[in-house]
């Protein structure tokens, strides 16, 4: 329950973070309001709907709305009206012409809060994933036009398919904040009861705070691409990446998670944020320092590549007026973001060389037909393999590693499946009659 002296909080930007971060504050027993620019988002959250697949939030806003502890409007006036907490979690998108962030939807939420009437004592709070120094110019911006207002930078490591658990229980807390301020205090009133059950808090200052985010996208990245890059390594050896890379995992230091090789990473985060903070630090003159970057990028790119290049070869050098099915769509599973998914670029490439393309995915079909009208979309894994001379899986949801591959078998034309993610087993697979491939992985 609230209580009057509790923070009220109202959070600008409701999509993949902000309706997570709205909702999870309601179900910590706040009074929330989210904003948003986009009507029709404001109307199916506010009727109980969530905007995109992330399991476990549809309920709990349910059960937040219903207990009247949440209210989404479009207006900022409401917001600064109601709340004196304001996470700001609008996008932060890469800029058309260059790899830099599009700053545009932070500076335009600031600058609404600033003219929407926010008061002395009121705490601005970035969640959005910026290039360091944002905060602190959006901070002087703050205090020049709302002296006694407070900015503090509170980055969000959530991971889409598991946010509202990584929003409750999170690895750690990061406060970026102005030393002689109260945002620190007020921050820890915001997650007591996390901070409570033990989730740690690290506080530092802003620039810090936008680091710690942008460096830890960095890392994963770095990861994933350094077990591709062995996948590739691999090829040319006739080694198994996948034997490497558990051998690798037995190395505490090095650990066994990120290290499945596959078409690699993608979404709306961790290339574009890779990409920001390259073009960050060569503003900065301090480009050389991550030039591995553009390396990283590479070779995820190449990745995709490599998997077309694997379809082709199964079918004998020529995908034209060839059927190929394709299981995922999403990013990553969990998920029916489609932001620049590796999937949706390798069943693109397939298509644009001549192959009849059918793909399935249970839960973004909708986002892909949308953004990829020239894909054809299955309805069901069956609907999407029918008559296939090869099937690739693409992206690791549950349903495909589950599949029986014995029961797929009569519905393909040719028994051969491309494993773009390491979901599948493939004694499994091979003992059912498939031919098996996989990057990284010798023919068997
Ligand atoms: P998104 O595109 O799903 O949502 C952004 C929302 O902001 C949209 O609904 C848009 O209409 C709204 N918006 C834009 N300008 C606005 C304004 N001026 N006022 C009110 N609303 C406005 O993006 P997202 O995936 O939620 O990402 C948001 C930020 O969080 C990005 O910086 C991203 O890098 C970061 N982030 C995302 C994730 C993730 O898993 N999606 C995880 C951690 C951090």
């Amino acid at each position: 329950m609230s209580r009057s002296t509790d923070p009220r909080i109202s959070v600008i930007g409701t999509g993949y973070l902000g309706a997570t971060h709205a909702v999870c504050m309601a179900e910590l027993g706040f009074d929330v309001t989210g904003v948003d620019i986009d009507a029709g988002r404001i109307r199916r959250l506010s009727a109980g709907e969530v905007p995109f697949y992330e399991p476990g939030l549809e309920a709990l806003l349910r059960k937040n709305l219903e207990a009247g502890r949440l209210t989404f409007t479009g207006s900022l006036a409401e917001a600064v009206e109601r709340a004196d907490v304001h996470f700001v979690c609008v996008g932060t998108p890469q800029q058309p012409d260059s790899g830099a962030a599009d700053l545009r939807h932070v500076e335009a939420a600031v600058s609404g809060l600033i003219t929407a009437g926010l008061g002395p004592g009121d705490l601005v709070v970035g969640k959005s994933t910026v290039p360091a120094g944002t905060a602190t110019r959006l901070a002087a911006k703050l205090a020049a036009g709302v002296p006694g207002a407070e900015l503090a930078w509170n980055p969000e490591f959530l991971r889409e398919g598991f946010a509202v658990d990584d929003t409750l229980r999170p690895d750690r807390l990061v406060f970026g904040v102005a030393p002689e301020g109260t945002a620190e205090r007020r921050l820890r009133a915001v997650y007591a009861q996390m901070i409570g059950d033990g989730v740690p808090v690290v506080v530092t200052d802003h620039t810090t705070a936008e680091l710690v985010k942008v460096a830890a996208n960095a890392f994963l990245a770095t990861k994933i691409s350094f077990i591709n890059a062995m996948a590739e390594v691999c090829e040319a050896t006739g080694g198994d990446v996948v034997e490497l890379a558990s051998a690798l995992a037995h190395d505490a230091r090095i650990g066994r998670r990120f290290l499945q090789a596959g078409i690699g990473f993608g979404g709306g985060c961790l290339p574009k944020d890779i990409r920001a903070f390259q073009a960050r630090a060569d503003e900065l003159g301090v480009g050389r320092a991550l030039t591995f970057l553009g390396e990283v990028d590479a070779v995820n790119i190449r990745a995709r590549a490599r998997a077309v290049a694997l379809a082709r070869e199964a079918l004998g050098g020529s995908p034209a007026n060839r059927t190929v099915g394709v299981l995922g769509a999403a990013f990553k599973p969990n998920s029916d973001d489609i932001r620049d998914s590796p999937a949706l670029e390798v069943a693109e490439a397939l298509r644009r060389a001549g192959a009849h393309v059918s793909v399935y995915d249970p839960a973004a079909a909708e986002n892909a037909r949308a953004c990829h009208p020239n894909l054809c979309f299955a309805d069901s894994v069956v609907g999407a393999v029918a008559g296939a001379e090869v099937v690739l899986v693409l992206t690791e949801w549950h349903e495909f590693r589950e599949l029986d591959p014995a029961v797929l078998r009569p519905h393909v034309a040719r028994p051969i499946v491309i494993d773009g993610r390491g979901a599948l087993d493939p004694q499994r697979w091979r003992t059912a009659g498939w031919t098996y491939r996989a990057l990284g992985r010798p023919r068997r």
